[in-house]
């Protein structure tokens, strides 16, 4: 879609640093993360919603958000990884991954 920023980045047009990709799915660091190792995930396809995702694009950000979920939790030490799915902000889904410990204060806004 025409200025989403997202399939900018999902096309290479805007850098970003890249986490994952597979031909459906593009993970990176979110750009003002909210912790150390904040991650977004996006469909490389434009949805603004997630339940308007086909099947095969769902599946694969689900398989790939359980599998960024377990390397996160390891690389940044942490007890949990929370998970927020949303399209307002940026109007192409996205799942944010972020890194927690249980002591930590509460993300607000996923
Ligand atoms: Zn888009």
């Amino acid at each position: 879609m025409e200025n989403c920023i997202f399939c900018k980045i999902a096309q290479g047009e805007i850098p970003a640093e890249k986490v994952y990709e597979d031909d459906l799915s593009l993970a990176f660091l979110d750009r003002y993360p909210k912790a150390p190792g904040h991650t977004l995930l996006i469909p490389k396809a434009h949805y603004q919603w997630f339940q308007d995702t086909p099947d095969d694009v769902s599946d694969d950000l689900f398989r790939t958000a359980k599998m960024l979920a377990k390397k996160l939790k390891v690389e940044y030490a942490a007890d949990y990884v929370r998970l927020g799915i949303v399209g307002t902000d940026i109007p192409h889904v996205h799942i944010h991954l972020v890194p927690q410990k249980l002591s930590d204060k509460k993300v607000q806004g996923l």
